[in-house]
């Protein structure tokens, strides 16, 4: 099932896409909902991020380029780091980049939604915990990156992190590719079978150091081919069977003046 946020007529609704059609749902779709009946045509209703996220964890460099590449060691701490929620943006809304620099890269990448509470889960059931996967882009400065190694602030500046444009709940996240046009160009388009630390060691990992809950997103990290962009550039992040995450980066000045 494809979950969405979505408005019309300046009202939000949550609803399930089918097709050209989005069926208004009732309720929480992590627990308890209904079919309303209501139904909207998708031309008539602008796509949210399809949830608020309760809180965001990505990993850092989790891909190589091919397969023989893979390393037969994991790291045995793998590198997380934590997104705000506060940059979250849905699709075709803008990307501002921060005042002072002229640059920024984008990172299409495979987003887990995680649907129950999960601590000290095995990988053998960490599946279970999950709800569904969307796409994300975890836009990134590098320029303020600390000298120390950290890299929260330029991971975490307001429209940072586009998410959508649905939430797949069908879907086998081994068995799809992560792609990602610049202006129309491929630049990402890479198997998740490339992922250094894969999906269930990752998931598991951090049920071992945390308590995850309903709406916690993690970002599995990008393939290689993530580049420097300007205002101008239009990004689209897309895994086929999720769909397409289209944005256009801006400069703050530029965002200004459309809010
Ligand atoms: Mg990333």
């Amino acid at each position: 099932m494809k979950f969405t946020r979505f408005t019309a007529n300046s009202s939000v609704y949550t609803g399930v896409l089918e097709e050209d059609t989005i069926k208004v749902i009732n309720g929480d779709f992590f627990g308890e909902w209904e079919f309303t009946g209501e139904t909207f045509s998708s031309a008539d209703a602008k796509l949210l991020a399809p949830l608020e996220p309760n809180q965001i964890i990505g990993i850092g460099a989790n891909y190589v380029s091919k397969t023989e590449d893979l390393p037969e060691q994991l790291p045995e701490i793998p590198v997380f780091f934590f997104k705000p929620v506060s940059s979250v943006i849905g699709p075709e809304e803008e990307i501002i980049i921060p005042e002072g620099i002229e640059q920024v890269k984008f990172e299409s990448e495979l987003a887990i939604v995680i649907g129950k509470e999960a601590k000290n889960v095995p990988e053998s059931d960490i599946l279970d915990y999950v709800f569904g996967y969307t796409v994300g882009n975890d836009v990134t400065a590098p320029q303020f990156f600390h000298q120390d190694g950290h890299w929260t602030i330029g991971k975490s500046f307001d429209s940072f992190t586009p998410l959508g444009p649905v939430i797949e709940t069908e879907l086998d996240p081994f068995s799809v590719r992560v792609e990602a046009r610049l202006n129309g160009a491929e630049k990402q388009n890479s198997s998740t079978e490339l992922m250094i630390i894969p999906i269930r060691k990752m998931i598991s990992y951090l049920t071992n150091v945390m308590t995850l809950k309903p709406g916690d997103v993690i970002l599995t990290g990008s393939p290689v081919g993530a580049e420097m962009v300007s205002a101008g550039d239009v990004i689209e992040c897309q895994i086929q069977q999720i769909g397409n995450l289209r944005n256009v980066f801006v400069t703050a000045k530029e965002a200004a003046k459309t809010y």
